[in-house]
């Protein structure tokens, strides 16, 4: 459309001047030797200057033209060449010693013969944008490199148990190729058992739309079962799509030391007393040398009678209690050398070197009466009594297996609980008899 056309439609120059200071840009024509015919408001207004005091002013007023080289150099090509530029352009202001960036569409103006007269551009500000697209940078390049450097798998996960982008930790253990715009199902890596876990876990965090954690057993590429501390957490991304974003720690290694300490360890950690291992072992290490030694070893065995009815009336944490305060009673009842064992959930075995038959059986009469005799009190004024049946073995010439006592205690422990409970039954000569 023509000016002229404009002008027969009525649209004056004042409304077309009024429309070039509301485009939102800087717009400006400059004659051939870059002094200023015309600026928009907007462009007057970042040179602090009016229309007419603008005229036969050239750039070297309002920039800093040392510092601000792709303006004179873009204009000149324009000018020269008469091509048309579209480029950034860093300007510092003159007045302030600002920089600003923007984005310059330059065009050489011609007379009816086609020669150039001059030109004209059209600058937006882009500084703003620029910056926030160098933090965005920045940032994604901090990101990036915390998330491939963190021990630990990253990943986020669709609703459908696809990996929507994996870390690159996590694609070396597993050896992924690249994730990217494909999906890769989490299935296509992990064996069969670790995909029902996954996908088991992975619902639940959806369903709950709760951050959650859970322990997980994947097994890796080299067949080595690894487990996994995860922690998931959903998120709904820009896309409206519900995903998971994870963080899963190898802890194999950790657990293997645990499990390792487990085995190590002596002690029951409910009752401080000794474990049914460390009894075990050092039961039978101490019968060797009592054969050496033709010393006499006993041990018992001691059971919670009808503990069963003490959980159901009271609950589990109580009885847990009970089993505490009769462990103490046990180990006041001992002498040094004796050890004192939780064999099981409610039974209890003393080992006593150096000790012949009947001493041991005086021993768990003195345990019996100190369960009969002091109930075990709890929160709020309750008690509980709680008594003890006890099987009594020794060695013997006949008999010097550990493991040969320690079931001949266990059936008079039998024979303890069958004729009433609360008391203790000991081997007889009987169950020794001379070879
Ligand atoms: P009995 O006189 O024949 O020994 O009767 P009982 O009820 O004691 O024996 P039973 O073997 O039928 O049950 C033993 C109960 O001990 C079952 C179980 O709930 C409880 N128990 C085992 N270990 C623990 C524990 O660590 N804590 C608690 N609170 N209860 C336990
Ligand atoms: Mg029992
Ligand atoms: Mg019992």
């Amino acid at each position: 459309m023509s000016f002229d056309l404009l002008q027969r439609a009525g649209v004056s120059s004042e409304i077309l001047s009024s429309v070039l200071d509301n485009v939102g840009a800087y717009v400006y024509i400059k004659d051939l030797n870059g002094q200023y015919l015309y600026a928009n408001q907007q462009t007057l207004r970042l040179f602090d200057i009016t229309l007419q005091g603008l005229a036969g002013k050239t750039d070297g007023h309002f920039f800093d033209l040392e510092r601000s080289r792709a303006l004179r150099d873009n204009d000149v090509r324009v000018l020269k060449s008469g091509e048309t530029l579209t480029t950034e352009e860093e300007n510092i202001l003159k007045s302030t010693g600002e920089s600003r960036t923007f984005l310059s569409v330059k065009k050489p103006l011609r007379d009816e013969t086609g020669d150039i007269i001059g030109m004209f551009g059209v600058s937006t500000d882009i500084t703003e944008r620029k910056m926030l697209e160098k933090q965005l940078r920045q940032q994604n390049e901090l990101l990036q490199i915390v998330m491939d450097n963190v021990d630990s798998a990253i990943f986020m996960l669709d609703e459908y148990n696809n990996l929507l982008y994996a870390n690159k930790q996590l694609a070396e253990q597993f050896k992924l190729q690249r994730v990217g715009p494909q999906h890769t199902p989490i299935a296509s890596f992990v064996d069969e058992n670790a995909y029902k876990e996954l996908a088991e876990h992975n619902q639940f965090v959806f369903e709950s739309a709760e951050k959650q954690a859970f322990r997980e057993n994947v097994m890796g590429p080299d067949g080595e079962q690894r487990v996994f501390w995860s922690v998931k957490v959903p998120y709904v991304n820009e896309e409206q799509e519900k995903v998971i974003i994870g963080l899963s720690t190898d802890m194999t290694e950790l657990f293997k030391l645990q499990e390792k300490l487990r085995e190590q360890s002596t002690q029951d950690p409910m009752t401080g007393l000794y474990n049914r291992r460390f009894f075990m072992d050092f039961a039978e290490k101490t019968l060797a040398e009592s054969e050496r030694s033709r010393r006499t070893t006993s041990i018992l065995l001691i059971d919670l009678d009808h503990f069963k009815q003490v959980n159901d009336e009271h609950g589990h944490p109580i009885g847990d209690m009970v089993l505490y305060e009769i462990s103490r009673r046990i180990v006041k009842s001992l002498r040094r050398g004796d050890i004192a064992a939780r064999v099981g959930g409610e039974e209890f075995a003393v080992l006593l070197p150096n000790t012949p038959l009947n001493a041991a059986t005086e021993v768990a009469n003195r345990i019996c009466k100190l369960a009969r005799m002091n109930p075990v009190k709890f929160p709020e004024d309750n008690h509980v009594t709680v008594t003890l049946s006890i099987g009594v073995a020794a060695s013997a010439k006949s008999l010097q297996s550990f493991e040969g006592i320690y079931a001949l205690a266990d059936k008079y422990l039998y024979q303890a609980k069958r004729k009433g409970r609360d008391q203790v039954c000991a081997a007889t000569p009987d169950d020794h008899p001379l070879p």
